[in-house]
């Protein structure tokens, strides 16, 4: 049905009405002190959704521009780094790292699983002559819906002493506890499209004053990316170059609406969405992609046993207009992913869970049409 669509993707995420409307209006001059007053404003909201006295940068792009933007201030030609790969996302930060000729060891796990903390310690604890400069990790790896022990692997970067900890929010950012001075981190990209509740096209980079004093010695090429500049006109509340206006006033709407919610009622809503999206799908008979106890808050990848994952979404798709991700590369068509971050709500996800019953029912595969909600609805109440 035309304006039917329902995104239950791990981004682009849905927009609130009172966002597109704040989005709705005529540009306005980027070095007018109206707008001045929006960037000020939203450099604070920055930092409190970042819980960090530190500087954020807003730089228009997408995530991958932010994360990007991340190694290259902070590292130099041939640093040593350790890149945590467990999914597509980690795979690509190891590409980033590689393209601008950085000394990249691959920390892998099985997709699916989690990294494992203490090779990262153990690598740690071993360079004593500090060669390592960056640990570079996905907090949420959204291709198969696994967190990853931010806290921990952040604890020992931190006691190596120069390793600077480069981690992407992306998908955690607004889902569940990113404590960026409590936690030690140095770097913390982000996306508009994501927790912020917003459309693509602006993306977030918070950095340590640690991260900060290494960009000045950073070798690596960058003129767009550069982020001195964003950081010495966003104390004159500015830009360095012409910023995405409409997505200011949106942003300063989407920030408004997430400090009336608070941060713990928001992170409270992504974890009760992930208890009842996994309780459902079990209690349907589907098995879960992530490793027990390592869900992500923004997304639960699902096995359907009985049927090629992308038939399912795209019957979903084209009889109720909600659309589910898929798997990618080696898991297209083994799992498909419900994304309930950001903008969701309870009815959002009950009707989704209801939409998948339905589906399996109609192809023939689910008897006991109702037992997913029921299992959900016991979390939700
Ligand atoms: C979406 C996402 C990104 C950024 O992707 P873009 O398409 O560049 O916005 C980065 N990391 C993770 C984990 C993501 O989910």
């Amino acid at each position: 049905m035309k304006d039917k669509l329902t995104l239950m993707i791990p981004g682009p995420t849905p927009v609130p009405e009172t966002v597109l409307k704040a989005m709705g209006r005529h540009p306005i001059g980027h070095r007018s002190g109206e707008f001045q007053t929006i960037v000020k404003r939203t450099n604070e909201q920055l930092r409190w959704l970042h819980q960090t006295s530190n500087d954020v940068v807003v730089i228009t792009g997408s995530g991958t521009a932010a994360m990007e933007a991340g190694i290259i201030n902070t590292l130099s030609y041939g640093d040593k780094v350790l890149c945590g790969s467990n999914g597509k996302f980690g795979e690509r930060w190891v590409k980033v790292a590689k393209s601008y000729g950085l000394d990249v060891e691959v920390i892998k796990a099985e997709w699916g699983q989690p990294l494992d903390p203490d090779i990262f310690k153990q690598a740690l604890e071993s360079d004593t002559s500090k060669e390592i400069k960056g640990v570079i990790i996905t907090h949420s790896e959204t291709s198969t819906g696994v967190l990853n022990d931010l806290e921990k692997i952040s604890k020992y970067v931190n006691s190596h002493g120069t390793a600077l900890m480069i981690a992407d929010c992306v998908t955690s950012l607004g889902a569940c506890n990113v404590p960026m001075d409590l936690w030690g981190l140095d770097v913390v990209a982000s996306g508009s499209q994501k927790g912020y509740m917003m459309p693509p096209g602006l993306s977030f980079v918070a950095m340590s004053e640690k991260a900060w004093k290494a960009s000045d010695k950073s070798n690596l090429p960058k003129f767009y990316l550069d982020l001195k500049p964003y950081r010495k006109t966003a104390a004159q509340n500015s830009n360095p170059f012409t910023p995405a206006v409409n997505l200011y006033f949106a942003l300063e709407a989407a920030l408004a609406m997430m400090e009336e919610e608070g941060l713990d009622a928001i992170f409270n809503r992504h974890a009760r969405h992930r208890a009842a999206a996994q309780a459902s799908m079990k209690a349907i008979g589907l098995s879960l992609y992530a490793a027990d106890g390592f869900g992500s808050p923004a997304i639960t990848s699902v096995v359907p046993n009985n049927i090629d994952a992308e038939v399912l979404r795209k019957e979903i798709k084209n009889r109720y207009d909600i659309l589910l991700a898929g798997g990618q590369d080696h898991l297209k068509g083994k799992i498909f992913r419900i994304g309930h971050l950001g903008f969701v709500s309870d009815r959002d996800l009950l009707t989704a869970i209801a939409s998948i019953e339905a589906t399996l029912q109609t192809l023939g595969l689910n008897n006991n049409m109702g037992a997913g909600l029921a299992a959900a609805q016991k979390i939700l109440h």
